[in-house]
């Protein structure tokens, strides 16, 4: 009873495709990502799609994309959520970016412990997704890697106020996404799916190159409510990608 209070608390709170309030799935075991895809007839894409994602990204060979990232973020107001399978920070008046040549509205940013893509099988402890929405509803993902480094002002603030249990809480004062981001926003892109259930595809992901630090203190933080919370790799399938320098 209580269970499905709480879901339908978090379901109405969240926001487009994100199933945050399904607790039914998680990182291990049973209810792990091998099993995703039979846990519901709604997360049949999580086994049957071709354009899944993580990826672990090769280096060689790679297309040219032209269009920079442009990002235009301003400080906002919004929601820390604890969503059972991460911390989600949801910001309502963030601005966005303009990712190849198309405008995109800042939705939420959370975070996984390891981070989820690879690049030439090499891992980061932990990785950021910035998720954006088009006007005509696509989802585009920027991706930052951390390596234990130099505290993070923006994971300061964020972490400092996330709810230990599900649930969500307004932010006190305001979150600046651009905080995140590293000077050189050279990327790698790919088409690939949430890499949550439902696993739905058609999104498109901006990788960045260069990572960005955090201090050990607050990789643990994190990590003492998600020790792991990323999904493995899948198969290219044939997909390009493409970079930036
Ligand atoms: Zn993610």
């Amino acid at each position: 009873m209580k269970k499905s209070f709480l879901s339908l608390v978090l379901l109405a709170s969240s926001t487009v495709v994100f199933s945050a309030g399904d607790s039914h799935w998680g990182y291990e075991g049973k209810t792990g990502p091998d099993n995703w895809g039979n846990l519901s007839p709604e997360f049949a894409t999580c086994k049957l799609g071709q354009q899944q994602a993580p990826i672990d990204i090769p280096t060689k060979s790679l297309g040219k994309a032209t269009a920079a990232i442009k990002p235009a973020y301003k400080a906002s107001a919004g929601e820390i959520i604890n969503n059972g399978h991460t911390i989600q920070v949801a910001l309502s008046d963030a601005g966005g970016a303009n990712l190849s040549g198309v405008d995109y509205k800042f939705l939420q940013m959370h975070f996984h412990a390891p981070g989820e893509e690879k690049v030439d099988g090499k891992s980061y402890p932990f990785n950021a997704h910035l998720v954006h929405q088009s006007a005509d509803g696509k989802l585009a993902v920027i991706g930052v890697f951390f390596k234990e480094g130099t505290e993070n002002p923006v994971f300061k603030e964020a972490f400092a106020q996330m709810p230990s249990a599900e649930g969500k809480v307004a932010i006190k004062g305001k979150i600046d996404p651009s905080g995140l981001l590293p000077k050189s926003l050279a990327y790698y892109s790919y088409t690939g799916s949430l890499t949550t259930p439902p696993c739905s595809e058609g999104v498109t992901f901006y990788i960045l190159k260069t990572p960005m630090e955090m201090s050990k203190a607050q990789l643990e933080q994190f990590r003492k409510l998600y020790p792991m919370n990323a999904r493995p790799t899948f198969p290219l399938n044939g997909r390009k990608i493409t970079e930036t320098n």
